[in-house]
This record gives C-alpha cells, sequence and structure tokens, in this order.
C-alpha cells in the first residue's frame, strides 16, 4: 500500500536493525485517514471470505481493525492482555511472548463473543515472530472458529513470522513488508507504485 509506504519512510524511527517505531500514526498518536484506507485495504482483500467477526489483539490492533470492521460490517474484538476484574471467568487464553517487550501476557478473549459458526479475519499492527498470530489462533481454534485469514498493517519480512505462518497454509496479507532495517534505512520487499 504505497500511501503506508510512504507514511513509514516519512515518519517512522529506524530504532535497530530489528524494530521500527512508528508512534506518530500506528502506535501511540494514530492517523485516522491511514487507518481508514488500511481498514478499506483489508475489507478489499478479505471481501469474498463472508467474514464474521475479526479478531484483534491490545492495543495497536484495535484501530486498523474497526475501520476494517466498518468496512465489512462486521464486530471487533480484541484479545485483553491484563487481567480485567469484569473478564473473569470463561475465557479463552494463549500465553504470547512479545518480542519488543520481552515478557509473556497470557491473553484472554470472553468466550461468549466467538462461536463455531465465526469466520474470523486476525488483524495485528507488525508481525515479527508471529508469537501474537499464533496466540490468536489458538483462541480461534479453541472456539471451533474458522480462520480466513491474517491481515498486517507492517510486516517484518527478516523475522520468522510470515514464513511460519504462511508454512501453516495461513493466508497472510500484508499491507507493508519491510526487507531490512540495516543501516538505519528502511527497505521494503516489493515497491508498490499504486
Ligand atoms: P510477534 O508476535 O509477531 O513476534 O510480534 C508482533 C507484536 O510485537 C506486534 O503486535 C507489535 O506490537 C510488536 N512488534 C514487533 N516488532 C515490532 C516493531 O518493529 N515495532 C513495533 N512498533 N512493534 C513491534
Amino acid at each position: 500500500m504505497k500511501s503506508l509506504q510512504e507514511k513509514i519512510v516519512k515518519e517512522g524511527k529506524v530504532l535497530s536493525s530489528h524494530v521500527l517505531k512508528v508512534d506518530s500514526f500506528l502506535n501511540h498518536q494514530i492517523d485516522p485517514k491511514l487507518m481508514k484506507e488500511i481498514g478499506e485495504e483489508f475489507a478489499k482483500r478479505f471481501a469474498d471470505e463472508k467474514i464474521t467477526k475479526i479478531l484483534t489483539i491490545e492495543s495497536s490492533g484495535i484501530a486498523p481493525s474497526v475501520m476494517a470492521g466498518l468496512e465489512l460490517d462486521v464486530p471487533v474484538i480484541f484479545a485483553r492482555k491484563r487481567q480485567s476484574l469484569t473478564l473473569t471467568q470463561d475465557l479463552f487464553t494463549a500465553d504470547v511472548h512479545s518480542y519488543t517487550k520481552q515478557e509473556t501476557n497470557r491473553i484472554a478473549v470472553s468466550n461468549s463473543f466467538l462461536t463455531k459458526q465465526d469466520r474470523l479475519l486476525i488483524i495485528d499492527d507488525f508481525l515479527a515472530n508471529g508469537q501474537a498470530a499464533l496466540g490468536l489462533l489458538d483462541i480461534a481454534e479453541q472456539a471451533g472458529a474458522s480462520v480466513a485469514g491474517i491481515g498486517i498493517v507492517i510486516e517484518k519480512g527478516f523475522q520468522e513470522g510470515g514464513n511460519l505462518l504462511r508454512e501453516k497454509q495461513i493466508r497472510v496479507e500484508s499491507l507493508a513488508r519491510v526487507q531490512s532495517l540495516e543501516d538505519g534505512k528502511v527497505t521494503f520487499a516489493e515497491e508498490v507504485l499504486s
């Protein structure tokens, strides 16, 4: 997605050869117009899949997911990372190791929002080693729901998550695929023309 690539080049900060900071439009401040475009693009790519719900993870997956949910006219569920007083029982849970924070979180979704009739689109902001996506797939499986695919805003193609998921025959749609963050510079796997 050209506008996303341009935004990454203009505002992304390469923190190391492995970490890209995009706090100005995705992870802290949010650019609603760009999020709307992102939501439309996910909706377009999964238009024929009869999606019934979008499943994401707090907090940075929520904005692109809501925009996609608006386009596809389906609800959005976000897995919670922190124990909530109101989310106490009947949960689907999975343990997810965070690459950026170097900690493991138990993520949870109330079992009242997912059923085996659901066909899910999983969305997240970044794909690195695939742990967050695997946790969400695990939760979908516990619910008996089917998964049409995974929509990722920024995939870091030099980390293993993309291969791991595609080897499992899971459809992964990334709107920007970063090939390298070497020398403080973002290089994309493919330069998008439109
Ligand atoms: P994974 O579970 O695929 O290893 O990592 C995905 C999660 O880690 C994303 O939800 C995102 O929050 C975070 N993450 C991984 N790499 C980066 C990165 O380079 N920049 C930012 N901002 N977040 C990242």
